[in-house]
């Protein structure tokens, strides 16, 4: 079972196009996250790290390169599909919570779970209350995101992101607005959810604490090359 939700990412490319030429954003070897392990990604602003998360979400194709999960590759995938896998199998958490202003925090969460369950997967998604409770924030439920602190907040954007347990979390800078107190919580809570359904967790972090927390921690630091540098280089 281990392999079911193993991340394998090969050879990896991704460029991007503007007006003054193309950017290489990513370029690496080899991303390897063993089944229900987490990963944390450390590295300076630029370095690729959105970049790379958005390729193992499959929110973007690489312009060279695989990304497997469990035993899909997200590039033989239609647009399509890729929207199910995500829905099914994904749970992102990002910087600012992106939560709906309009809904309370139980429907925030409950919507995950009607999406996920829109998309017939196999019964075993968890109650909302129940993990509403579980994250400690059970007595905010009725009230809206702009009743809450942005700890609090990101709190919600988790039970989110895990309510559909799924086999893939990312998290892209997910305490990058809060208080280092609650920047610590957050990600105990996080690292402690995935291990509870056995989830696999990449997170893009600048926690100087992460390493603790995770099983294993690498560091980006590719510089940024035009194509243009690239082949002058
Ligand atoms: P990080 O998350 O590590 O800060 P990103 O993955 O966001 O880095 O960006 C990597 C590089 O790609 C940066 O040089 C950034 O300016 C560039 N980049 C990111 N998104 C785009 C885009 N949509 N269009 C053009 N360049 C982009
Ligand atoms: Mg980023």
């Amino acid at each position: 079972m281990t392999a079911a939700n193993a991340i394998v990412a090969r050879d990896l490319v991704a460029e991007y196009e503007t007006q003054s030429g193309t950017v290489r954003a990513l370029d690496i070897d080899e991303v390897l996250v063993d089944g229900g392990t987490s990963l944390a990604i450390m590295g300076p602003s630029g370095c690729g790290k959105s970049t790379l998360l958005g390729l193992l979400a499959g929110l973007a194709l690489p312009t060279q390169g695989t990304v497997t999960i469990g035993s899909v590759v997200l590039s033989s995938l239609s647009a399509h599909e890729r929207v199910k896998f995500r829905r099914r199998m994904l749970g992102m958490v990002y910087q600012a919570d992106n939560l709906l202003p309009h809904l309370t925090v139980e429907e925030n969460v409950g919507l995950q779970v009607a999406i996920a369950r829109h998309d017939d997967h196999p019964s075993s998604r968890s109650d909302p209350t129940e993990v509403l409770a579980r994250l400690g924030i059970g007595s905010l439920s009725k009230r809206l995101p702009d009743q809450l602190s942005g700890g609090q907040r990101q709190r919600v954007a988790v039970a989110r992101a895990i309510v559909h347990r799924p086999a893939v979390i990312l998290a892209d800078e997910p305490t990058g607005s809060l208080d280092p107190d609650s920047a610590g919580t957050v990600i105990e809570l996080l690292v402690e959810v995935q291990r509870e359904i056995g989830a696999t967790l990449v997170i893009v972090t600048h926690d100087p604490d992460i390493a603790s927390h995770v099983d294993r921690t690498v560091h980006m630091d590719r510089p940024i090359l035009t194509k243009e540098a690239a082949d002058v280089g």
